[in-house]
């Protein structure tokens, strides 16, 4: 397994809802963020149908508001809300066009997105947003870079994505050493306080410590004790 390249300055990550980046790859963005580098979050939709007994209206500002906090925790300031209704996302031309503008806002040269496979882990089905999220991120990137796809757009066309990594617990071909930047991993995903405590009766701090023992374990063929792995795709 190879070492994620790290030989870019800009970089987003795009996922579906508020905690995808926190639940996946926030340990690694921490460490790109202490190397200097200028990393930005988008989200296609704002979790608005995420917490059981919360109503959407409500739910969105407390959503966006945690991920802000958790954002802030690993060093990103920039986090853009897409909009898009939660649990109904479409891999379709109006959510390409959506993250295609996105991409030519920010203009990364590095793009890491969520796992977008039938699975996350064999027997557990990942979710309808995920899958739709993913495969649509790949695609924006090429949709980006081409003035004629889109032609509605008035952001002018960006071509300067070098590679995006789908983080995945199978899979993987590429990993990051994170072993410096658990903690604040931790810390940046217990900032999804009220979701994390509706989800479980379990203490939010204990259920951030688990899920990212999970998410930064030590990979196969990858010599670091703590790691987040990726599938890495060129353009
Ligand atoms: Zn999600």
């Amino acid at each position: 397994m190879d070492q994620i390249p790290e030989d870019w300055q800009r970089g987003v990550v795009i996922v579906a809802h508020p905690d995808d980046i926190e639940y996946g790859c926030a340990a690694a963005v921490a460490r790109w963020t202490a190397q200097g580098k200028d990393v930005r979050y988008v989200l296609a939709t704002s979790g608005e149908a995420g917490i059981d007994g919360i109503a959407p209206d409500e739910c969105r500002l407390l959503r966006e508001d945690e991920e802000r906090r958790s954002a802030a925790v690993v060093g990103v300031s920039e986090v853009e809300f897409l909009g898009h209704p939660d649990g109904r996302l479409q891999a379709d031309l109006a959510l390409r066009a959506s993250l295609a503008a996105a991409i030519r806002r920010h203009r990364p040269e590095f793009v890491a997105t969520m796992n977008f496979r039938e699975t996350w882990a064999p027997g557990h089905l990942n979710s309808a947003d995920h899958r739709a999220l993913g495969i649509s991120v790949l695609d924006a990137v090429s949709d980006a870079a081409n003035a004629w796809i889109f032609p509605e757009l008035t952001e002018p066309p960006w071509a300067g994505v070098r590679w995006v990594a789908v983080n995945v617990m199978v899979g993987a071909t590429h990993a990051v050493d994170v072993t410096e930047t658990v903690a604040l991993a931790v810390a940046s995903l217990t900032e999804h306080r009220r979701y994390l405590e509706a989800l479980s009766a379990t203490d939010v701090a204990e259920q951030a410590a688990n899920q990212i023992e999970m998410a930064t374990a030590p990979k196969d063929g990858f010599p670091a004790q703590r790691a987040v792995a990726f599938e890495l795709y060129s353009y």
